[in-house]
């Protein structure tokens, strides 16, 4: 049996990683600080003799017994709200946490992929961003504790590779939604389902005129999965083309809830907030054969049917 470790496991991402894994046969270790991750996300694993749960900070030495096929290194604050307020520890889980895992992957063989994200390429400057964008990133901004560690994280699973011949995968992850996205992390849809629920303001930062592109998470996972098994060891961006205004956003969210009492509020918009963001997949479908499949309207009907059980109704 494939054994896989996943960091960040009680987290939103991880969580459905590590149900794809179970279902594929594998033997999963969940590892999780808990830190913004929810054992909720995976209460349902904790009977499986399949899954094992480790309470760790992999800023801290990670430590394993028994062999080891793969690891996923999902761990980390991953919205901009979490991330400010815990910029030490989103810098040590990208770089420390990232040295740690390397080094454990080195000892048992095993493939790393790690979890990088559409931040590597700051407030672009091309549209839509390829894989071949250097980026535009303000190392010492409010976003730059995510940024650099996320950029440093790639810089050294490279090293390892070209180095140490590591076998590393990197996936780019753009902005993604769905069930068990933490109901406070901030980000744009969480806010948005649960203001439009209670029936509050929808918090449109700025004009609302910034875009951003979303893909729902069982689509990034089959990306993941398919990145992880093919033998392509260079950044690979996974997110959904299909662009729009955080204002379009917000207005879609408040026809799908359909609470009278919502409306829109507008909020200043946070320092450094990306005005643009699209991913090209091109390369995702020339090398994994992959591209989303589930549409916006789907995708969000499924999320609201998950935040309708976690947000009271106003
Ligand atoms: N945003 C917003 N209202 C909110 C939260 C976010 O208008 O309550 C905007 C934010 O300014 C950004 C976009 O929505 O332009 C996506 O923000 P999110 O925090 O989800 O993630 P980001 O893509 O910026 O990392």
């Amino acid at each position: 049996m494939k054994r896989i470790l996943i960091t960040g496991a009680a987290g939103f991402i991880g969580s459905h990683l590590s149900d794809r894994f179970i279902k594929e046969g594998y033997s999963v270790i969940g590892m999780d600080n808990l830190l913004t991750g929810s054992l909720t996300n995976i209460e349902h694993l904790f009977k499986l003799k399949e899954f094992d749960f480790y309470h760790h900070d992999v800023s801290k030495f990670v430590h394993v017994p028994g062999h080891l096929d793969y690891i996923l290194h999902f761990a980390s604050p991953a919205s901009p709200f979490d991330y400010l307020n815990m910029p030490i520890q989103t810098l040590k889980v990208g770089s420390l946490g990232t040295h740690n895992l390397l080094g454990l992957a080195k000892e048992k063989k095993a493939r790393l992929l790690i979890a990088s994200t559409s931040e590597v390429y700051g407030d672009p400057l091309e549209h839509p961003q390829k894989e071949t964008y250097w980026g535009n990133v303000n190392p010492i901004g409010p976003r730059g504790v995510y940024d650099e560690a996320k950029r440093f994280q790639e810089a050294i699973t490279m090293a390892y590779h070209t180095y140490h011949g590591l076998e590393t995968r990197i996936v780019r992850i753009f902005n993604t939604y769905g069930p068990r996205m933490r109901v406070n992390d901030g980000r744009v849809l969480p806010a948005f389902f649960s203001q439009a629920i209670r029936g509050e303001g929808l918090t449109v930062f700025g004009d609302g005129e910034q875009t951003r592109s979303f893909c729902y998470v069982d689509d990034l996972v089959e990306g993941i999965y398919r990145l992880l098994l093919s033998d392509y060891a260079q950044p690979v961006n996974i997110g959904n083309p299909a662009e729009m205004t955080i204002m379009e956003f917000a207005k879609e969210i408040l026809s799908l809830v359909g609470n009278p009492k919502a409306h829109i509020d507008y909020r200043p918009l946070p320092v450094d907030d990306p005005k643009q963001r699209r991913p090209d997949i091109t390369l995702a479908r020339e090398i994994l054969g992959w591209e989303p499949k589930v549409d916006r309207e789907e995708g969000l009907a499924r999320t609201h049917e998950y935040f309708k059980t976690v947000v009271k109704p106003g």
